[in-house]
């Protein structure tokens, strides 16, 4: 039996020509002779890689990059040829699915290095690896101090290749701070001693999206933008300085409208009691869809171009808007969660400013159950 449509109206709309021109504005800004590395883990953060990554690829982006081998390959699915960086590692058990999908694992650690070059000497190959140092993030990478060591060991494993050196940047959104400066020098002075160590990485990439808008980085050429793609690079001077357009709109539509008088409680533990007779709108997204509970007596959505405030707590599945400011209101009106609508416009700073988080996260938990539709081509 063939199952119903689905029609529930919360979607995700993931505007392609937006993405497009945020991938020319890093075009514009790195040029023709440094390679771009369209980061697209976590879904393309939230926005659905199914769409985005072939999207950019038609548009020019030259690699992709993801944090896990199973995003990798969901990218070849997509049918994506482009080189495709797994910038998380290759964990045991990995190596087969990396061989077969022809990614190339980030490499912080000898262990991995020595499994990656069983399998691929095994398979009769090389897996091309990005030599991963710890320049200053903390993270993942080879210590700077340990690094001739480690170099010995990689020489004698032919099965790996140093196809380039990455490093990651712990301050790029902070421009005034002098230690990007320090680990853009650490890193300058690996790549001279991973060359002399005998290898001949052809990338060198350091940048992030804050990066690529804050600094020249002479050698490097590749770059790894991520959320300046899906226009949501935020912090002083991007802000106002970035070209970027937001990609991502959050909709739902008006399911019930009631009146009630004042003094009535709204939604769970009455955390919204109506001050005047007032008109309120139901509308079905909650929590279980990415409208952060925080956003309880606090998130503003758009309707008919105007704003108007949730009422109550954030449920699972609902929210309830005091639309009683707005006149005409009706079921099956469109509501805005982020994104524009008229003169307003709601963005994943708004959002993350009102619940002390980051756009990357607005993004990224917009959950799987809402559909991302793509539009724009
Ligand atoms: C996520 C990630 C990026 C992209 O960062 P943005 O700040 O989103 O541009 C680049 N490099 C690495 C290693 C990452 O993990």
């Amino acid at each position: 039996m063939m199952s119903p449509p689905l029609t529930r109206p919360t979607r995700v709309e993931i505007d392609l020509d937006a993405l497009r021109f945020n991938l020319r504005q890093v075009r514009d800004r790195v040029g023709q002779d440094c390679e771009i590395l369209a980061v697209v883990k976590a879904d393309a953060y939230g926005h659905g890689a199914s769409g985005v990554a072939p999207a950019l690829a038609a548009a020019g982006a030259d690699q992709f990059g993801v944090a896990l081998v199973g995003e990798g390959r969901a990218l070849r699915r997509y049918g994506l040829t482009q080189p495709i960086v797994v910038l998380g590692g290759a964990f045991p058990g990995e190596e087969a699915t990396i061989l077969e999908h022809h990614l190339q694992p980030a490499l912080y650690d000898l262990d991995t290095a020595r499994r990656l070059d069983a399998a691929a000497r095994a398979a009769g190959n090389r897996i091309p690896c990005h030599h991963k140092v710890d320049t200053g993030m903390g993270r993942l990478g080879f210590r700077p101090d340990r690094l001739a060591a480690v170099l010995a060991v990689l020489i004698s494993l032919p099965g790996v290749e140093i196809r380039g050196v990455i490093s990651h940047l712990a301050l790029a959104d902070e421009p005034d701070k002098p230690f990007t400066a320090t680990q853009i020098e650490r890193f300058q002075s690996v790549v001279t001693q991973v060359r002399e160590a005998g290898f001949t990485p052809h990338y060198l990439h350091l940048a992030n999206s804050a990066a690529i808008y804050s600094r020249q980085l002479a050698g490097c050429n590749l770059v790894r933008p991520g959320v300046s793609l899906y226009g949501g690079l935020t912090g002083t001077p991007f802000e106002q300085e970035v070209p970027q357009r937001p990609v991502m709109s959050f909709l739902s539509q008006v399911a019930q409208l009631k009146e009630v008088p004042a003094g009535e409680g709204i939604s769970y533990a009455h955390r919204f009691v109506t001050q005047r007779p007032s008109r309120l709108a139901a509308v079905p997204v909650g929590y279980a869809d990415g409208y952060n509970r925080l956003l309880t007596n606090k998130g503003d959505v758009l309707i008919r171009g105007r704003r108007a405030p949730v009422a109550g707590t954030v449920c699972m599945d609902w929210i309830l808007v005091d639309v009683t400011a707005i006149p005409d209101v009706a079921v099956g009106d469109r509501v805005t969660l982020l994104g524009r609508d008229g003169d307003e416009c709601i963005t994943a700073l708004e959002w993350a400013d009102k619940i002390g988080t980051i756009t990357y996260e607005v993004f990224c938990n917009i959950s799987k159950r809402v559909p991302r539709i793509f539009v724009g081509g």
